[in-house]
């Protein structure tokens, strides 16, 4: 079976329709719903009342639309949205353990995540390994009796080290875990449900979204893990009540239409870059390139049609080199000093003191993490030859290359 799949054309096979026809889906701003006879009513609580809608903590018709259209990116049968993307990752995460599990990790991954796995779930007593998920060997050292969770994500930040799902998935299912990927970074590119992972969970702030006008969250998994995560008794996200706004999943849902063109826009612009970068002999990360350590691994996972990735790093060695040079960037327009990533316009920040900042220096070391790492997300810029000219322009006048 190819590994390959097409979620542009399966999110393009979804149709949706508003309640008078509209082409966009009608949005429901309601928290609570009428029933007609009360055995409905109960049955609901009960969950199973087909198609009936409770209370929007639960559910609500516009997120539906949302999820329905996730779960057709990912091919998974199901999905739920949240009001973050750490709402996606901590209901998955305390949904799969409970007080007494243990949970191998990848120690690159969101400042967010790495705080909550290295200091909060220990106050449910929930252990934690941190993993180079590279070495597949030492994944499988790690895992103990009470293990439940091998997690990663696709593409690390900011190294932008590729995990390897598919033998991820087979350490996992051999020892009965569940393989939990976060695909924030790579959106279409990456299936991780169709490489064997078992839930997906997503930054929609980020690509998805495209716009950078809110965070939100998505779980992406099986109808049964969904049932679970919403159950009215035992629900994590029920009980927890993470749940997006409807009014924002509609507005969320109205850029996925265009999420495959930007994704290929993106990659194509970071592709640009990282080309010009190697020419001149700066130091840079770009899993693009046959010289990054994960580029055949990384071609072997990925679907066709929307490249590697918007997201490029490059090193020029210290913090008081990036400082001026972003400052720079930013004044000459090439785009914003910022951290989050996906955006229209190119981001960039110094990983180590902003978005890596809750990871400690010895691990950032560890990582390979240079403290002069810039990290950039690539916008979509129309003409980025420009763009780079301007960049190098930066880096001239501040003597940065040698
Ligand atoms: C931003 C990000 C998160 C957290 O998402 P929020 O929407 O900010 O809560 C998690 N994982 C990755 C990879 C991210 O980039």
């Amino acid at each position: 079976m190819s590994k390959k799949y097409d979620p542009a054309t399966a999110l393009q096979r979804v149709e949706q329709f508003g309640e008078f026809g509209g082409v966009n889906p009608s949005i429901t701003d309601s928290a609570t719903y009428t029933f007609l006879s009360e055995k409905t009513m109960i049955d609901a609580f009960h969950g199973e009342a087909q198609g009936c809608f409770l209370y929007s903590r639960h559910w609500n018709p516009s997120n539906k639309y949302l999820s329905d259209s996730l779960a057709a990116i990912e091919g998974t049968e199901s999905a739920w949205v949240t009001a973050s993307g750490m709402a996606a990752i901590t209901t998955a995460i305390l949904q799969l353990c409970n007080a007494g599990d243990h949970i191998v990790t990848s120690v690159t991954t969101y400042g967010g995540t790495f705080a909550f796995l290295k200091n909060y779930v220990a106050k449910f007593n929930i252990e934690v390994s941190f993993v180079n998920i590279s070495d597949l060997e030492s994944v499988k050292a790690a895992i103990k009796p009470n293990t439940k969770v091998i997690y990663t994500e696709s593409m690390t930040n900011p190294m932008l080290q590729i995990s390897n799902l598919p033998a991820l998935a087979d350490i996992a299912h051999e020892n009965g875990l569940k393989l939990l990927v976060d695909n924030t970074f790579t959106p279409m590119i990456i299936s991780p449900f169709k490489l064997g992972a078992d839930i997906v969970v997503y930054s929609m702030t980020k690509f998805i979204n495209g716009k950078n006008d809110c965070v939100a969250g998505a779980i992406c998994a099986s109808e049964e893990f969904i049932a679970a995560i919403s159950d009215v008794n035992t629900g994590t996200a029920m009980l927890l009540g993470p749940v997006l706004d409807p009014l924002r999943s509609s507005s969320i849902l109205k850029n996925l239409g265009t999420l495959h063109v930007r994704m290929a826009q993106h990659s194509k612009n970071a592709q640009y870059l990282a080309e010009k970068f190697k020419d001149i002999g700066l130091k840079y990360v770009y899993p693009g390139c046959v010289s990054h350590p994960d580029y055949e691994l990384f071609k072997d996972m990925m679907n066709e049609g929307f490249g590697f990735g918007g997201m490029i790093a490059i090193d020029v060695e210290t913090a008081e080199n990036a400082a001026p040079f972003m400052e720079l960037m930013q004044e000459r327009g090439v785009g914003y000093h910022a951290v989050s990533l996906g955006y229209f316009k190119t981001l960039f920040s110094n990983s180590g003191k902003s978005t890596s900042s809750e990871v400690p220096e010895d691990i950032q070391k560890e990582m390979g993490l240079s403290p002069g790492l810039i990290r950039f997300s690539v916008g979509l810029d129309f003409d980025i030859e420009k763009t780079y000219e301007i960049i190098k322009s930066c880096m001239d006048d501040l003597k940065l290359l040698k």
